[in-house]
């Protein structure tokens, strides 16, 4: 085991100990531990994924006994990676020496943002490089003409998630980019009156964090399928999802100053979109006439902020999803209210029992 310190973990050493410099603090603000040895610094020093406990432990002059200490103590905590996963140029093979490849470097200074956040999802223990690439087995569908759903388009590729479209049939109303899709996000004013569909698959190689090796050549066969339909008018497709077992997150249209993002649906195992429709019936005496008034009129344009905000809410839990198979969004919908957003309320929901998907 060649141990080095996760990404934005930082080291401190405390002053409190009785001989200087045996004690320091491993972590990051809200979690960490405090370890204890003589010539801690050093050791910890050489975690740099090259040197394994016995070379470190030769190299300081220290019992090697002490370093298997210190890294037991730091897997315990979860502070240390000590896998690596080759990640693999476009084009490129796994026996190819890549340390001078552009298109190598280029590709590993775009992901090691996105490191951050996988390196610490329990249970990584390589930096979080193969949950990151394993983005790319997820097929996602999105259906919806706001600006959420195009910015949450574009979030997604540049998250790794390479298999993110677009459903055809999504921008029926509005197949022309108009002024209304500004909103400081993936199409500029330059791209108003060009066909929607066909810009955003043109800015998808631009986009997508694992750029595609070409067109001609097939995706990775997807191992996960989502769909995601946002707004109205999607009624059809969500009773089809249900009844083929898909996964689908469910977005509604705004309502007045908020909009609700799910719940995401796991086809006869959490509450589906008619559980939800049922249950705030019975809630509200006059839910199911907003919710007809609701879907036979026109759908109101997303604010910039929110749509940002939402896009990004959405994408985050779809990522989450896709990396640890958890999602809060699961018979839970979530409620930002367009003047309060950093207080998004949480709306849980059973399975309603006079709903057929839960008789299966
Ligand atoms: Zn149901």
């Amino acid at each position: 085991m060649r141990p080095r310190l996760k990404r934005g973990a930082i080291v401190l050493p405390l002053n409190d100990s009785p001989i200087e410099g045996s004690r320091i603090f491993i972590g990051c603000n809200g979690s960490g531990v405090e370890c204890e040895a003589i010539g801690i610094r050093l050791i910890v020093g050489s975690f740099d994924g090259k040197k394994s406990a016995q070379e470190i432990a030769e190299s300081l002059s220290i019992d090697s006994y002490i370093v298997c200490e210190v890294i037991q103590q730091l897997l315990r905590a979860g502070l240390i990676d000590h896998e690596i996963t080759q990640i693999i140029a476009p084009g490129r093979f796994k026996e190819q020496d890549q340390s001078a490849d552009a298109g190598y470097i280029q590709l590993q200074s775009k992901i090691t943002p996105e490191l951050s956040a996988t390196t610490w999802i329990a249970g990584v223990n390589d930096g979080g490089v193969e949950v990151l690439t394993n983005r790319r087995l997820a097929l996602i569908e999105i259906s919806g003409e706001n600006r959420i759903a195009t910015q949450l388009y574009g979030i997604l590729l540049a998250s790794g998630v390479t298999q993110t479209k677009m459903a055809s049939a999504s921008r029926r109303d509005r197949a022309r980019i108009g002024n209304q899709d500004m909103c400081a996000g993936l199409l500029a004013s330059n791209d108003v009156g060009s066909n929607f569909q066909h810009t955003l698959e043109e800015k998808s190689r631009e986009l997508a964090l694992f750029p595609n090796k070409d067109k001609s050549a097939s995706d990775d066969i997807p191992e996960m399928f989502l769909k995601i339909f946002i707004g109205n008018g999607h009624e059809a497709l969500i009773a089809q999802s249900m009844s083929e077992d898909e996964i689908h997150l469910i977005v509604a249209a705004p309502d007045g100053p908020s909009i609700e993002v799910g719940p995401l649906v796991i086809p006869g195992k959490s509450a589906c979109s008619r559980c939800v429709t049922l249950a705030r019936g019975d809630q509200h005496p006059r839910a199911r006439e907003i919710d007809i008034y609701r879907s036979t009129h026109t759908e109101l344009e997303i604010p910039v902020t929110i749509a940002h905000f939402v896009a990004a809410q959405i994408a985050t839990e779809i990522l989450r999803f896709i990396d640890t198979k958890k999602s809060v969004l699961i018979s839970t919908r979530v409620r930002t209210n367009y003047l309060d957003v950093c207080n998004p309320q949480h709306i849980r929901f059973a399975r309603h029992p006079l709903c057929g998907c839960s008789w299966r």
